[in-house]
């Protein structure tokens, strides 16, 4: 059977990355967290200290190694060879990712990372601009997203479950901003592809979601 390129892209909370990680493990996939990247990368970022400059993103880019790898349906991600696949989740972190994400020589070294992970097939890759720019090949493209409402329960419960004090309402506050700064910056912002499917998730179980994807990725095969 074909191994296919499967494109994901959305909004934060729209639950790309826990559809995609089962979608991937039906498939026998290798699933890519390009949001985990510039996760990454705004981790080494706040290990500085002090005010997130664009000055001081853009020192740590030269010399960051980003490793992002998948086995038995686990990403790890590495920063400089320490394992911080914990670290990155935190709203620290998700505070600072899309001004980090917004600055070219971060996208540059990133993009070039994530179309060099892709080139043999058999992955499915999630994030903002995959199938707009990283992937514009890919043979399945889907843009999934879900009300605000929902995504933030949904990220407030993930959060709540990691043992994580956090307030909805600041949630709500932080992925609409997030969302705003991703889909309206210069270069490669959020956005539907022409071509990509559009899968709203509001009321879906995440059963559901997936099989929707392996549909979409069955018709391709
Ligand atoms: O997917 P996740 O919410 O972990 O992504 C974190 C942030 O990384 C996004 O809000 C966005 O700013 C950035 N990102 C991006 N391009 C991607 C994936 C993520 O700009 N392909």
């Amino acid at each position: 059977m074909k191994k296919l390129v499967v494109a994901i892209d959305g909004p934060a909370g729209a639950g790309k990355s826990t559809v995609a990680q089962l979608a991937a493990k039906k498939l026998g996939y290798t699933y890519i967290d390009t949001g985990a990247m510039y996760r990454a990368v705004a981790w080494k970022v706040l290990q500085q200290g002090g005010e997130v400059t664009d000055e001081k993103i853009l020192s740590v880019v030269p010399t960051i190694d980003v490793d992002l790898s998948y086995e038995n349906g686990q990403t790890t991600v590495r920063v400089d060879g320490r394992d911080v696949t914990g670290e990155i989740r935190t709203p620290e972190v998700s505070h600072i990712v899309s001004q980090v994400a917004a600055l070219g020589p971060v996208r540059e070294k990133m993009v070039d990372l994530q179309r060099r992970m892709a080139t043999r097939g058999g992955v499915l890759m999630d994030g903002r601009d995959i199938a707009t720019n990283v992937l514009p090949d890919a043979d399945v493209k889907i843009y999934l997203t879900a009300s605000i409402e929902e995504r933030a329960q949904r990220r407030y419960k993930e959060l709540c479950e990691k043992g994580l004090a956090v307030n909805l309402a600041d949630i709500r506050r932080d992925i609409a901003a997030r969302d705003k700064a991703d889909m309206e910056r210069e270069i490669s912002p959020l956005v539907k592809a022409d071509d990509a499917t559009l899968l709203d998730t509001t009321g879906l179980t995440i059963d559901e979601v997936v099989a929707k994807i392996l549909e979409m990725a069955g018709e391709k095969a």
